[in-house]
């Protein structure tokens, strides 16, 4: 399962949103095969919901906080 940034003209799948999709989450492993066709707006509502069950694995700092003053680097 991966999600991309698609360049298709499709409606966003989530009902009820009359937004074009950005993302699509493609999936060839599943019972069915079908690719999900998401606005940004819905795929950030997922991804929260998806944050309740789930925290990211091996996500590494953006910044790192060093130094004796404290100051980001
Ligand atoms: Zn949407």
């Amino acid at each position: 399962m991966v999600v991309e940034k698609t360049q298709n003209r499709i409606k966003c799948d989530a009902s009820g949103c009359k937004n074009l999709s950005e993302y699509v989450i493609i999936n060839k492993k599943f019972v069915f095969d079908g690719s999900v066709f998401l606005c940004a707006n819905c795929l950030s509502l997922l991804y929260g919901e998806i944050g309740k069950f789930f925290t990211p694995k091996n996500v590494k700092p953006i910044f790192k906080v060093g130094g004796k003053d404290g100051k980001i680097k």
